[in-house]
C-alpha cells in the first residue's frame, strides 16, 4: 500500500523509485513513513484500554530518524547496547520508556543505563544481577530490574532466530526464576519491576507467543504471592511479517491471544516489536550492473550485495524482488539469480526469480526495512548505502551514503 506501481513505475508513497535513484544514487534503502506509522498503530489500537508500553526494538532499524518518529508516536525502546542507548537519547527518546535487554551488558553499559534513569534492565543471568547490584551500589542508586525468563517454548521459527528454548543462550531458566527473584529482592540496590521473555523472531503462528504469555503469567502470579511486585510483564517482540507467503495473522490476533492468556493479571504490558514495525516499511533499491547469461544459471549482477542486506546469505531469507519498471506486456521473463559484487558464493540477494531485465534497470528488494541496514557492513571495502525516508511527496536523506574516505578514516599507517 505504501509501495505500488503508478504508470508502470514502482513508487514509494508519492515518489517514483527511479526518481529517488537519480537523486540519491544506488544502492539505497527507502522507507515509508506512512507504513511505519500504520504498523505502530496496529499495536497501539490492539492495546487500547490496557496499561501498555510499546518498546520499539532498536536493533531492527536504528536510524535516528526512525527512532525520532517512534518517539513522537509515544513509543518506548528496547535496546541491547550502550550504542543503542546513545542513539535513543540523541533521537530524544524518553529514557523512562527504555528497557535494556541482552546477555552481555558491560559495567560501563549498566552505568550508562542507570545514569540515564531508564525504566528497566532485563537481567539474563545471576552474575549479571550481581554486577548490576554492584554498579548501582557504587553509584548510590537502586537499579530497576526484571528477569528475562526463558519459558522453554518452541517458537517454530528459523533456528538462528529462535531464542526461547532451554538450549538458547538467552534468559534465565524458568525453574530457577523464583530463587533468583528471592535473591534479587534481598539486594539493597535492586528494585524489581517485573518479568519478561522474548521467544524469537519472525513468529508466524500466535500459539507459541500465547503459550509463553501463559507461562510467564503463571510465574508472575507465583512471584506476587511471595510479595514480589510485578509492575509489568514484557512479552518481547518477534511477531512475523509477510516476506513471501507466510501470511502471519494480524498483530491484533497475537495480542488478543496474549491478553487472554494473561487472564486476570493487571500488570502493565510491555511489547518490544522490531521487524513488524519497520520490516515491510522499507526496500533496498539497487541497479543492475551486468546481465550475465550462463549455461546452468543466469545472473543479474547488481550494485547491492550481502554487505548491504545480509539476511539471504545469513538465514537463506527470501525477499521479493520487483522490477521498478513494469515489464511490457508480452515480454518473456527469464529465471535469474540476483547477486552482488562481493567475493563470496554466499553473496546473493535472491535466487531463481523470473524477471525481464537489462543492464541499468532498477530492482527493489522488498521487506528490507528491518535487519537490513542495521546488519550491514563494509565488507569488501564497500561504503554503506544511503537511507531515504519518504513522507508523501517528500524524500528525506536520513543517512548519507558513506564515502570511500569514511572507510578508513579511523585507520593509521605505521610510523
Ligand atoms: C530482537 C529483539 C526483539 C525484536 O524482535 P523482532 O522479531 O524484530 O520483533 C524484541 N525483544 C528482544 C529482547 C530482542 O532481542
Amino acid at each position: 500500500m505504501s509501495f505500488f506501481y503508478r504508470n508502470g513505475t514502482l513508487c514509494a508513497e508519492q515518489l517514483p523509485l527511479d526518481e529517488l535513484a537519480r537523486r540519491f544514487g544506488t544502492p539505497c534503502y527507502v522507507y515509508s513513513r506512512a507504513a511505519i506509522e500504520l504498523a505502530y498503530a496496529a499495536y497501539s489500537s490492539a492495546l487500547a484500554g490496557r496499561e501498555a508500553l510499546i518498546c520499539y526494538s532498536v536493533k531492527a532499524n536504528p536510524n535516528l530518524a526512525v527512532l525520532s518518529l517512534m518517539a513522537r508516536l509515544g513509543a518506548g525502546f528496547d535496546i541491547v547496547s550502550g550504542g543503542e542507548l546513545a542513539r535513543v537519547l540523541a533521537a530524544r527518546g524518553d529514557p523512562g520508556k527504555i528497557v535494556f535487554s541482552g546477555v552481555g551488558k558491560t559495567e560501563l553499559e549498566i552505568e550508562q543505563a542507570l545514569l540515564a534513569e531508564i525504566r528497566c534492565i532485563n537481567l539474563e543471568s545471576e552474575p549479571e544481577l550481581e554486577r548490576v547490584n554492584a554498579v548501582a551500589d557504587r553509584l548510590g542508586r537502586r537499579a530497576p530490574v526484571a528477569f528475562r525468563v526463558n519459558p522453554d517454548v518452541d517458537a517454530k521459527t528459523h533456528r538462528h532466530i529462535s531464542t526461547g528454548l532451554k538450549q538458547n543462550k538467552f534468559g534465565v531458566a524458568y525453574d530457577d526464576a523464583e530463587r533468583l527473584y528471592a535473591r534479587a529482592a534481598r539486594m539493597r540496590n535492586i528494585e524489581i519491576y517485573g518479568i519478561g521473555c522474548h521467544i524469537g523472531s519472525q513468529l508466524t503462528d500466535p500459539a507459541p507467543f500465547v503459550e509463553a504469555a501463559a507461562r510467564i503469567a503463571t510465574l508472575a502470579a507465583r512471584l506476587e504471592a511471595t510479595g514480589i511486585p510485578m509492575a509489568h510483564i514484557d512479552l518481547g517482540g518477534g511477531i512475523g511479517i509477510n516476506y513471501r507467503d507466510e501470511s502471519p495473522p494480524p498483530v491484533a490476533e497475537f495480542i488478543a491471544g496474549a491478553l487472554a492468556a494473561l487472564g486476570t493479571n493487571r500488570s502493565g504490558l510491555i511489547l518490544d516489536p522490531g521487524r513488524s514495525i519497520v520490516g515491510n516499511a522499507g526496500l533496498l533499491l539497487t541497479r543492475i550492473e551486468y546481465v550475465k547469461p550462463g549455461a546452468a544459471k543466469s545472473f543479474l549482477v547488481v550494485d547491492a550485495a550481502m554487505n548491504d542486506l545480509l539476511r539471504p546469505a545469513l538465514y537463506e531469507a527470501w525477499h521479493e524482488v520487483r522490477a521498478v519498471r513494469e515489464a511490457p506486456p508480452g515480454a518473456t521473463p527469464i529465471a535469474y539469480d540476483i547477486v552482488g559484487p562481493v567475493c563470496e558464493s554466499g553473496d546473493f540477494l535472491a535466487r531463481e526469480r523470473q524477471l525481464v531485465a537489462s543492464a541499468g534497470d532498477l530492482l527493489a528488494v522488498m521487506s528490507a526495512g528491518a535487519y537490513g541496514m542495521s546488519m550491514s557492513s563494509n565488507y569488501n571495502s564497500r561504503p554503506r548505502a544511503a537511507e531515504v525516508l519518504v513522507d508523501g511527496e517528500q524524500a528525506h536523506l536520513i543517512r548519507a551514503r558513506e564515502t570511500t574516505e569514511d572507510l578508513f578514516a579511523l585507520e593509521r599507517i605505521l610510523p
